[in-house]
């Protein structure tokens, strides 16, 4: 049988793609180094996939995002872009990072996330003036690259569909009117990689997983229905990722292509639907079994299974993955600071070739092999549970999820515990981590410091800030955060059950990557984490000092999750540890205790049916469960990273925190709205200026955003506060930025 997979890595073992853009972006080295380099992985790549696999891909790499290259390869540029004037690849990346150049100064296009992965793409902007056309043939000449050194691959693209489905549309056209330029554009390619022998195309079209209307569906297969009458002799394959294609699997039956990639792992109904509706002898099944999203051995005796039960229905079968490797690291073989058993669980691209190769040999030959055997044997152990946290979730009553009284009755108790002025002014928690805070953690982890010497550091940056705080005149406090690094690691190191690795990288947007950690086991507390901390801040203070957390959910999303659980189930067992953290920070006197849930939104399943059944009914009650235990005087806060909450509108008031700081001053009025409508109930801060910049909001700015919101919201339920953590910030901006923050909210109180 043979093998493929979806797309690999392109950032390189060592994300060596990353360090040589970003030396081209400081001028460090020339284009033709940076061309050159480039070129060296995408060949590594390609060696080390012809190693283990059958079919190499050509057209995963990028230097930047793939969507990016598809408008580039379509002619799809903003016009502010294509005014600059500048060379091909100082466009691309102008469109990428946006341009500043003196007076010049040109916002680059907006990223977003990549279905319900951690990837951000670049977003194509179709204006009226737009014309689809094929512009550009990178592909060609990776095609070229990979034949140079005696291999045949097949060449990827993004598809037609999903690339006008996930456009941002400027001026009155739409899809429906692109459908012939696009068709056009992708036979012109199609004919080119034919020319030079290419007999593989794999055109990409995850859109198909999402849930289609018939009009999205009547212009996929107008568009296809071009592309295959005009294309030469030549095989298609239309692949599909991150769920099933419920909607058009009959069609796509039907419509001429040589190959159908499906997805096994996210696609819920991918087998039933092959079951019954079976496959023409005619097209080739790429059948995505080996998880492409997680970090671990895939379990042979059930991919087996599924091979047979596949087999029964479909002739030809090509095995592969469920989508493109690059949503995991590059090789397990890095990690020398992991246990042998650890390592003998994991599995990043590298190890996931490997595993298909076993896999096909072991059907090929019919034989049972030692790898066979092995991997038998890892499933069988999983010291992975611990009973203590089993016992203690199968406890659990629909009390413990509950919080009483009712977050109405707890208003005017916590109003008289913290005797708060109207519109009280606060922060979402982190302060600038300035050079000196840096240098103290990675002196600390460096061993360059003690442990003491660390940790009077921090309680003095925590003492100035409260100061600064005081001083400005803030009046709900924060400790600053200055020991984390990230508000998931910091928990994650502090938690029994995460592992964390060294090298294991996974790109996020362009050349930033991020390190996910592993929720490797039970997840349980040993001890307090932020308990210390936060007394020794309250203790500089006699206004309130928020306890900071970081919630399960978000915990949970910004990890690697376990595969042996449920992961609604992996959540309960954070969502424990965290409340036994809250409830020590009330025993020691704090007041009000935030918990951020940043991420919350990010793991929305793709289809809307499923929001609710596989989602938010375990993750709302598990935030829940966090703060239930609280007496009603405490107050609880939450924080999330994102406006567009309206058609969530109802889970997020059912969190029931007491207040909740968002994401708004982009977005503004629209959600207020929303929340108006919805009779949201908790009360809100919504970001009264933007930290994602370094300009300085004026007093004036201010007032009128704060102004706009007591328009719709009612000034009892209304804070005052930046939209997110000041982190990334400098102090001398911060400083300004707060300092009018407090004048804008005194000066709006004193006209109430
Ligand atoms: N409390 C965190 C901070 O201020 C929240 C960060 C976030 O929302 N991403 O940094
Ligand atoms: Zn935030």
């Amino acid at each position: 049988m043979n093998t493929t997979i979806v797309g690999f890595p392109r950032i390189g073992k060592n994300r060596e793609l990353k360090f040589l853009t970003e030396r081209y972006f400081k001028k460090e080295i020339t284009l033709d180094e940076l061309n050159e380099g480039a070129k060296n992985l995408r060949v590594e790549h390609l060696k080390i996939q012809n190693e283990s696999i059958d079919m190499v891909s050509v057209g995963d790499f990028s230097f930047y995002d793939g969507m990016l290259d598809t408008s580039i390869m379509l002619g799809v540029i903003p016009k502010r872009h294509r005014d600059l004037n500048l060379c091909k690849e100082d466009l691309y990346f102008a469109i990428a990072k946006g341009y500043q150049d003196g007076d010049i100064d040109v916002k680059a296009s907006s990223m977003k996330k990549w279905f319900n992965t951690n990837y951000h793409y670049i977003t194509p902007e179709i204006d009226d003036e737009t014309k689809i056309e094929l512009s550009d043939t990178k592909i060609l000449n990776e095609f070229l690259e990979a034949k140079e050194i005696g291999i045949d691959p097949k060449a990827v693209l993004i598809g037609p569909f999903t690339f006008l489905k996930l456009a941002k549309y400027y001026g009155k056209k739409r899809e429906i009117d692109f459908v012939k330029s696009i068709a056009d554009a992708y036979v012109e390619i199609i004919k080119e990689l034919a020319y030079d022998g290419c007999k593989f195309i794999q055109m990409d079209e995850p859109i198909l997983v999402t849930d289609l209307t018939q009009d999205d569906i009547k212009i996929f297969k107008a568009i296809y229905k071009k592309i295959l009458a005009g294309k030469p002799l030549i095989n298609i394959i239309l692949q599909t990722y991150f769920g099933d294609i419920r909607d058009v699997y009959r069609d796509v039956l039907k419509m001429g292509f040589n190959g159908l990639g499906l997805d096994f792992v996210e696609g819920e109904k991918t087998l039933e639907l092959v079951n019954k509706y079976g496959m023409p002898e005619n097209l080739c099944l790429f059948a995505g079994v080996i998880n492409g999203k997680n970090i671990w051995k895939s379990e042979y005796s059930k991919i087996f299974a599924l091979i047979k039960e596949l087999m029964k229905k479909v002739k030809n079968i090509v095995l592969s993955t469920s989508c493109s490797l690059l949503h995991v690291p590059y090789t397990t073989t890095l990690e020398k600071g992991l246990s042998e058993f650890q390592l003998s669980k994991l599995s990043f691209a590298q190890e996931k070739l490997k595993e298909l190769k076993e896999i096909s040999t072991v059907i090929d030959t019919g034989k049972i092999t030692e790898q066979l055997l092995e991997n038998d044997e890892l499933f069988k152990s999983s010291n992975n549970i611990t009973s203590e946290v089993t016992t203690r979730i199968s406890n659990l009553t629909d009390a413990d999820y509950i919080r009483l009284p009712n977050r109405s009755d707890r208003v005017a108790l916590q109003k008289d515990a913290l005797n708060l002025p109207v519109l009280p002014t606060t922060t979402i928690g982190s302060f600038p981590q300035t050079r000196k805070v840096r240098i103290n953690r990675s002196n600390y982890k460096s061993g360059k410091c003690t442990c003491d010497e660390y940790e009077s550091n921090i309680k003095g940056y925590i003492k100035e800030c409260i100061n600064l705080q005081e001083d400005l005149g803030f009046d709900v406090l924060v400790h600053g955060e200055f020991e984390r690094n990230d508000m998931v690691e910091f928990f994650g190191e502090n938690l029994n059950g995460f592992i964390f690795t060294k090298f294991a990288w996974v790109q996020s947007y362009g050349t930033r990557c991020v390190k996910p950690p592993i929720i490797f086991s039970d997840v349980y507390r040993t001890k307090p984490i932020t308990v210390d901390i936060s007394k020794y801040a309250q203790s500089l203070s006699t206004k309130p000092v928020k306890g900071m957390l970081t919630g399960p959910i978000t915990i949970l999303n910004w990890s690697f999750p376990r595969a042996d659980i449920e992961i609604s189930q992996s959540v309960l067992q954070i969502a424990l540890a965290i409340r036994d953290e809250v409830l020590d920070l009330e025993k020691n006197g704090i007041k009000i205790i935030q918990i951020d849930e940043a991420a919350l939104r990010e793991k929305l399943p793709i289809r809307k049916e499923d929001w609710n059944k596989k989602y938010l009914d375990w993750a709302i009650p598990a935030f829940r469960l966090t703060h239930s235990g609280v007496k009603p005087e405490t107050q609880i806060h939450t924080h999330m990273c994102y406006s567009e909450f309206d058609d969530i509108i109802k889970e997020i008031d059912d969190m029931d925190a007491d207040v909740i700081s968002f994401e708004a001053s982009r977005s503004s009025l629209e959600i207020l709205k929303s929340l108006k409508d919805s009779n949201f109930e908790t009360q809100v801060g919504p970001g009264v200026y933007d930290i994602h910049s370094p300009r300085v909001p004026s007093v004036d700015e201010i007032v009128s955003v704060i102004n706009n919101i007591l328009k719709v919201i009612p000034k009892e339920k209304v804070w005052v506060n930046p939209d997110c953590g000041l982190k990334t910030r400098d102090v001398k901006e911060t400083l300004a930025s707060l300092t009018n923050l407090i004048e804008a909210a005194k000066s709006v109180r004193a006209q109430l």
